[in-house]
This record gives structure tokens, sequence and C-alpha cells, in this order.
């Protein structure tokens, strides 16, 4: 079985991993710049439990576990920290809605807590927050890169741009990367935000849209900001050495851009994280990037295959900006899919044919 796994993010990498674990023995990666140069490499590194659809909660209930399990075992340490997410509940709007979710969640039993945002120490505000313990963070970097570490001498990697899918007798039998054509008898398109645009010129109708985020990473404050502060305007928390990272709740058009950052997001993000944290009033700016969320139409990634498609072609993309903490997880699902045609009752759930189905995910989460 020769598998050729298009693109070199966390999704690609993990995949690649699992198959190698089970001792699937032809492996590439096709990646146009270089592993972790998407969103993989550019992500606030949280994960979190706490999902709008009950289907979101559920994946998470098995893929967090399974991330933190890896964390323990890879050779690189991706420092799996159990924080919290805090949300501050602005008006009534959100406090109901908040409210409602608490009875999905607690149902799961990830269930937080209403508390006067004023017992966190190091909040300025007076409104209501929610406390939901179970969520934490990870470094992405060494995530992806403990998974590469594990697999560097088992897969190859051919970088270059993975341009079209060859098939033949209504089966896969291989990619054109640039002007070389590559036989394979699978294809993984793991191509995060880039996924829609290449199936699309393939043929293969997939509904994922590039969105481009900003993010930003301040000088250093003592570490007091632990969970991941969500309010109407800003997310934000404290890295381990007391730098406080965070991104703007805006939205961009969805289409590719350049990965600049803007001065006018930059300062909102300072001018509304100086109001809300005690002691950060003079904070400066370290660094900035930006990156793509992927979008889908109802916010849930896309795994598996199509009926309408060639044999042999699978996909594991469209995370729309949760991505980075299911990849260890999705990697297994899509490892046991391939090599040992095990479908996971996932499968069926984050099919590419939902769409065509009307059958959409209630995803409205998106941080
Ligand atoms: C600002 C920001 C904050 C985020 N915060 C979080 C967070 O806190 N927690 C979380 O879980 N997720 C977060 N995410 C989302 C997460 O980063 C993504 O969902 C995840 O990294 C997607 O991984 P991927 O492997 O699917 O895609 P990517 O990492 O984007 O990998 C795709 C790869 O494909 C390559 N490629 C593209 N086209 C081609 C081609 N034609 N041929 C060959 N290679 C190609 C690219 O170079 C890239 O390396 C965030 C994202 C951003 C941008």
């Amino acid at each position: 079985m020769r598998i050729a796994i298009l693109g070199g993010g966390g999704h690609g990498v993990s995949v690649a991993y699992h198959l190698a674990k089970k001792g699937v023995k032809d492996i590439s990666i096709i990646e146009m710049k270089r592993i972790n140069y998407g969103s993989s490499g550019r992500n606030a590194g949280r994960y979190r439990y706490h999902f709008h659809s009950k289907e979101n909660v559920d994946f998470a209930k098995h893929a967090i576990p399974y991330l933190l399990e890896l964390c323990k075992k890879l050779p690189l340490n991706p420092v799996c920290y159990r924080t919290g997410y805090l949300w501050i509940l602005k008006n009534d709007e959100t406090f109901n809605f908040i409210r409602r979710m608490d009875t999905l969640w607690e149902s799961f039993g990830v269930g937080g807590k209403f508390l006067d945002c004023s017992e966190m120490d190091y909040l300025k505000s007076q409104d209501q927050c929610y406390l939901a313990p179970q969520d934490g963070s990870f470094h992405h970097d060494y995530l992806t890169f403990g998974l590469y570490e594990e697999i560097k001498e088992k897969v190859k990697i051919i970088n270059g741009e993975a341009r079209e899918i060859l098939t033949s007798g209504g089966k896969v039998v291989g990619v054109r990367v640039n002007e070389v054509t590559f036989p394979a008898d699978q294809v993984v398109v793991t191509l995060g935000a880039w996924a829609g645009d290449f199936l699309g010129k393939n043929g293969f109708k997939v509904p994922i849209e590039p969105e481009k985020k900003e993010i930003f990473i301040t000088e250093d404050l003592k570490f007091r900001v632990k969970p991941l502060v969500i309010s109407d305007q800003i997310y934000f928390s404290h890295t381990l050495k007391g730098e406080i990272i965070g991104g703007i709740e805006d939205s961009s058009p969805r289409m590719f851009t350049n990965f600049d950052v803007s001065l006018e997001r930059t300062l909102i993000f300072l001018k509304e994280l100086r109001k809300l944290v005690k002691g950060a009033e003079g904070i400066r700016i370290l660094r900035g990037w930006s990156g793509y969320y992927e979008m889908t139409p109802d916010h849930s990634h896309i795994m598996g295959y199509s009926q309408m498609w060639p044999e042999g072609l699978y996909i594991d993309a469209g995370y729309s900006g949760h991505g980075m903490m299911f990849a260890p997880f999705s990697g297994k699902i899509m490892a046991d899919l391939i090599a040992d045609g095990y479908k996971n009752k996932f499968l069926d759930v984050f099919n590419p044919d939902r769409f065509e189905r009307n059958k959409l995910v209630d995803e409205r989460m998106v941080i």
C-alpha cells in the first residue's frame, strides 16, 4: 500500500504517525513549504471540551484524553496543562446562552461553574463569569514535531506542491506534485485551509474556506491569568512564562491573502487587554502573526471519504479554528480506516457527504 498524505501540518503528520505505528511501510508526506508551515504552526495551542454541538462535545470527550495521553509519551514535551476556559458574560443573552450550554456540558460530565468575575483577582470586570475547569493548553509546535520525531526515519517527506489527483478506473493511482507524477494507492488530503481549493480544482466539491486570523503575544507579566479568558471582543491567556497570548473576536473575508499583521487589530487587542487585566495598563506587544481558520458551513471538520469519490481518496480537514487539539485523535481514526478498514462512529457524523444530504452539525462556538 503506497500512501501519499498531502500537507504536513498537525493532521498530516498525525495520520502518518498512526499509520507508521501500524507497520505501514510506504508513507509519504507531500508538503509545499515545510512541516508545520500552516495553521498548525500558527495557533493558540488551547484545548477544550466546550462546544455548542453534542457531536463536537462527544468528539472532544474522546479526542482530548487521547491528546493528554500522547503528551506524556512523545519525545518532545508539548506541556499539556489544565488551565480552564473562563467566559465573561457581558449581557443576558450570553449568560442565557452559556446557561443552556452548561446543561449539555453537564450531561457529558464537563459542567462548569458560574461566579463573579471579581473573584478572579487579575480581572477588572464586574460581570458574571463562567469557568470551565476541564480545558487547557499545550504547545502546538512540540505536538507536531514530537509526532514527527517518532516517524522521521520511516516516512518520506516530499517537498513540492500537490497539484492534481490522478485516477484510473474509479481508483486513485497517484498525485501530480509540481510537474512530477507520484504513484500512490491511497491519497489523504490534510491540506487544512487549502483543502477546499485543492479538491475543488480536482473536481471534488468540499466546502472549506480560509479565514485569516491574527494573534498576538505581549511582553511578560507575573503569571496570573491561568484560564483562557473569552469576552465578546477578545480572548487571551498567560503563557507559562508570563506573556499574554490572544486575539480579537472578528471575522475577515474568506479568501487567501498574505500573513501580515495589521496595526489596527494589534491596537484593538492591546486596548481591550489593558481595559480588562489588572496590571496590564502599560503592557506592550512583543510579536504577532497570522494564520487561517479552515472554515466549513457548520464549523465542524470533514473526515473520511465520499461515496462519490474515487476509491482511495480520503480527507481530514476543515477544523474551523479548533483543529490542533484534535490532530492526534483524528490521525488515529484515519489510520484505523485506511490501514484496517475500521470505521469509527465519528466518520458518519463528520462525513464529507453531509453537506449534500443537509445533515449539518449545529456548531456555533468558534473561538
Ligand atoms: C490564530 C489561530 C489560532 C488557533 N487556535 C487554536 C487553538 O487554540 N486550538 C486548536 O485546537 N486549534 C487552533 N487553531 C486551529 C488549528 O491551528 C488548525 O485547525 C489546525 O492546525 C489544522 O491543521 P491541519 O494539519 O489540518 O492544517 P495545516 O496545519 O494548515 O496544514 C496544511 C499544510 O498543507 C500545506 N499545503 C497547502 N497546499 C498544499 C499543496 N497543494 N501541496 C502540498 N502542501 C500543501 C500547507 O503548507 C500546510 O503546511 C488556530 C488557528 C489559528 C490560525
